[in-house]
């Protein structure tokens, strides 16, 4: 059995189901989060609190553990690189700084000949106002965004009047594609050509925050390969290790376009815990800790529904389940209005 002692950055609930996972492997951790309240720490072997900029806490950190990885992408590409001089960071720092942000993460994706949705930057107000083009669109901060924070819809050039926007961060048009599906592939790469993939899951949004996610996606085998396809050759390019997310857009055309990529476990592979015989979580953890890559095995079709803000509250009452009905509960302190929760997952 394995002696190595993994570091997570970041304490929610990505976090603690990666520990969950290393404990099975017998792979202890410790996770470094700036919130005194994540609830990773109920999960972990050791918690280290800190600003993620604390040279001292990234030294205290990194002199606990083996080898790093992250379960969100908004950290500073100093500390990574820091990090990285001392014991490996996987994935990359470099995988990071690409991905946070979103005009570079469009950039490179669009070199390797895969489709976006278009999109053009945008560094002052005055700039939106001859965008007639790519209306109705979404303008978005290009870093720090998640569950739709930090997104703005634009139906015509007056709507942007109405907004308060701060300038001197760096914002991304995109038009809306005219959306028939969402779906996303989860994908762990251990090494050159050498990877796990499950198979497309179909995710629906409420708000800009994922609702459900379901397989089998209901998709045409075009499009099953071709997001396979695209989704095996971004994590070749990236020659990443570890779990990655790839998000796409089906429009009404049957053209897919590449939305997002997450460089770490995501939200919509929560069912892979137990739809799978490895879920995504145990994949990266063998990934970066250099472990065997055992073949994928799905044992059931499933659906995962996030359970947000206040929606947990009946089931923490009065926990009746199926069979086939798994509850996850991530033990946040306080519910909070868009906050993810906790999730259910069912066998079908
Ligand atoms: P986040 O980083 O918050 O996940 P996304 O860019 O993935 O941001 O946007 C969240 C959701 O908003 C998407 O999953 C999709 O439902 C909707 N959305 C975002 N951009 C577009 C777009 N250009 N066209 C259509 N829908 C979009
Ligand atoms: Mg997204």
């Amino acid at each position: 059995m394995s002696e190595k002692k993994l570091g997570i950055i970041g304490g929610g609930q990505l976090g603690s189901m990666l520990c969950s996972s290393a404990k099975k492997l017998n792979i202890k951790t410790t996770i470094f989060s700036d919130d005194n309240n994540a609830p990773a720490q109920n999960f972990c072997d050791e918690f280290v609190c800190g600003e993620y900029n604390d040279k001292q806490k990234i030294l205290d950190f990194i002199g606990k553990v083996d080898v790093v990885t992250y379960e969100f992408e908004n950290i500073p590409f100093e500390t990574l690189n820091e990090m990285n001089k001392l014991k490996p960071v996987l994935p990359k720092p470099s995988v990071n700084r690409l991905i946070q942000h979103r005009i570079a993460e469009k950039d490179f994706v669009n070199k390797l000949n895969i489709r976006t949705t278009r999109y053009v930057s945008i560094e002052k107000k005055s700039e939106l106002e001859t965008l007639e083009d790519f209306l109705p669109g979404i303008l978005k901060t290009n870093t720090m965004g998640y569950d739709g924070k930090g997104q703005y819809p634009i139906k015509k050039i007056d709507d942007i009047n109405l907004l308060n926007l701060d300038f001197s961060k760096g914002y991304i048009l995109e038009k809306l594609v005219k959306l028939k599906k969402e779906i996303s592939i989860i994908i762990t790469r251990f090494g050159n050509n050498s990877y796990e993939i499950y198979e497309p899951i179909e995710n629906t949004h409420q708000n800009q925050i994922l609702k459900h996610s379901i397989i089998p996606a209901k998709i045409s085998n075009k499009i099953l390969d071709q997001s396979i396809d695209w989704a095996s050759r971004i994590s070749e390019e990236l020659k990443y290790i570890g779990t990655l997310c790839v998000e796409f857009f089906i429009d009404r055309n049957e053209n897919l376009y590449v939305n997002e990529i997450a460089p770490r476990v995501h939200n919509s592979g929560h069912l892979t815990i137990n739809a799978y015989n490895i879920s995504q979580f145990e994949n990266h953890v063998r990934a970066v800790c250099s472990l065997e890559k055992i073949p994928l095995k799905k044992l059931s079709n499933a659906k995962m529904i996030n359970l947000i803000g206040n929606q947990i509250e009946p089931y923490r009452k009065n926990l009746k389940l199926e069979e086939n009905e798994f509850f996850f509960d991530y033990l946040k302190k306080e519910i909070k209005e868009k906050r993810k929760m906790g999730h259910i997952t069912t066998l079908i």
